[in-house]
């Protein structure tokens, strides 16, 4: 299609919705804030990454070509201090849970991206950063610890608004155990506390980064230059992106650091955040043992736009399952008998009016849910048709395509009757593995049977499942 409507997002730090113009449409760099890598992460923390691949499968079918960056924080304080409990090295650690998200992300479909570096393997542009820090009058240091000094950054605060007054008060800011100049400073390179602690000798001293600094130096190291797009969970807006404009900016004055701050809403239980330290989480893996579908997951998060909070229940789930089966079961309707080519080119006929809508929907700021209403919008439209008069056989190709297309950001529908696509396959399996180790043998023979009525065998080796095509 040559007329795409342009998209517009709403940019956290003007609260306005922005056209997008990125420098290079070509190449749009983004960077997105990932995971802690020490335990499994919650269905909250899975939003914010569902969100990024919202993201991205909106920009590509809108014509950009993304060029998408999710780091890794593999070292802060609870890897630490669980490592050397354990003691194991700190690679060691994290190794199971950075392996666990990858399965979570690939269980939710999320697309695989161009780049996913490690703090751990970033050390020396963080030393870049600090020298230009150093240069530019923005650091000091104590007790082998080096500071950034936020009253010598002209810009601070202006991602979040924060009123600083409050903040030197001290009434919301932790003073921890690091002697600072302001209470508002924040660390950049850690002295060690701990015996054993992992750190790096440097030419800033022994130590390991802060948190803040991580990021800076990932977008440099991928990108050597700013981006167009930086995305997080909102709270991550304060201080975490505040710090990074004033580490990114400070070190590299001339550079424009980020173009478009762009910010995902919470997912909440009974209104109030999900999250580890409430206890009030659900991971993937224990709603896939209780026998909901990560794609019924996938479609609540896409139901759902992503600035708004999204209170999340179990029933909800259920709804979203049901949606599913509504879109396929009109799909199933229009797919011929015999597995056919798969649609090559976007709808062009009976179907582009609902496509164009649908497009529309997402060029204004990602609007999911609006996009997912236009759908059954045109689901009403053929079923009513095929129960009258039916489709002409053009008209139906053209809905097929409609339905690549959207599956194109959806990614929720098959396209062989009744038959499993390899991914489809690889869920059903991890699905069963899951089971299995929750105990629910009755649900993992239930998936072995019906794969192998559609035609799949399993294997049990030493080395996880092996799966072929009978
Ligand atoms: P963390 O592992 O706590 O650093 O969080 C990883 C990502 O998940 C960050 O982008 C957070 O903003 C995001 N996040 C944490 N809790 C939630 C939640 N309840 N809903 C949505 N995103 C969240
Ligand atoms: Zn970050």
């Amino acid at each position: 299609m040559n007329d795409l409507p342009g998209l517009f997002l709403t940019n956290s730090q003007t609260g306005e919705k922005e056209e997008f113009r990125p420098a290079d449409p070509g190449r749009v760099k983004i960077y997105s804030c990932g995971p802690t890598v020490y335990n499994f992460n919650h269905i909250g923390n899975l939003r914010s990454y569902l969100f990024v691949d919202i993201l991205r499968r909106s920009l590509k079918l809108l014509g950009f070509v993304p060029d998408q960056t999710m780091n890794i924080t593999d070292i802060d304080d609870k890897i630490i201090n669980q490592s050397i409990e354990k003691k194991i090295s700190i690679e060691e650690f994290t190794r199971p849970w950075i392996d666990a998200f990858f399965e979570d992300i690939k269980t939710l479909r999320v697309e695989e991206l161009e780049h996913y570096p490690r703090a751990t393997e970033s050390i020396e542009e963080m030393m870049k950063i600090i020298d230009r820090l150093k240069e530019n009058g923005l650091v000091y240091e104590r007790d082998g610890n080096v500071y950034y000094s936020i009253s010598h950054f002209q810009n601070y605060g202006k991602l979040s608004k924060i009123d600083l007054s409050g903040m030197i008060s001290g009434a919301r800011y932790d003073a921890d155990e690091y002697r600072k100049e302001d209470l508002r400073d924040f660390v950049l390179w850690k002295a060690p506390k701990l015996e054993g602690e992992k750190s790096w000798q440097t030419r800033h001293g022994l130590g390991r980064p802060g948190w803040h600094l991580e990021c800076s130096a990932m977008i440099r190291q991928v990108y050597q230059s700013g981006i167009d797009i930086h995305t997080g969970g909102i709270d991550l807006l304060f201080p975490h992106h505040e710090n990074e404009i004033a580490q990114s900016e400070g070190a590299f004055p001339e550079e424009k650091f980020v173009k478009y701050w762009v910010h995902c809403e919470h997912l909440l239980v009974e209104g109030q955040k999900m999250s580890k330290s409430l206890g009030n989480f659900y991971t993937l893996r224990d709603l896939i043992a209780m026998n909901y579908s990560p794609l019924a997951i996938r479609y609540l998060f896409l139901s759902y736009h992503y600035a708004t909070k999204l209170n999340f229940s179990l029933s909800r789930l259920e709804e979203a399952e049901k949606a599913i089966s509504r879109i396929q079961n009109t799909l199933d309707r229009l797919l011929p008998d015999e597995p056919g080519a798969l649609p090559s080119s976007p709808p062009s006929g009976f179907a582009l009016p609902a496509f164009k809508e649908f497009l529309a929907s997402l060029a204004d700021d990602l609007n999911t849910p609006r996009a997912l209403g236009k759908v059954f919008e045109f689901l009403k439209e053929i079923n009513t048709k095929l129960d009258s008069d039916g489709l002409k056989e053009d008209e139906k190709l053209d809905c097929l395509s409609y339905f690549y297309e959207i599956n194109r950001l959806l990614d929720i529908l098959h396209f062989e009757k009744d038959s499993l696509n390899d991914s489809d396959v690889e869920r059903l399996i991890l699905e069963r593995t899951e089971a299995k180790k929750s105990k629910n043998f009755a649900r993992a023979d239930a998936i072995r049977d019906e794969l192998l009525e559609k035609g799949i065998l399993l294997e049990d080796t030493k080395n996880g499942v092996k799966w072929k095509r009978k």
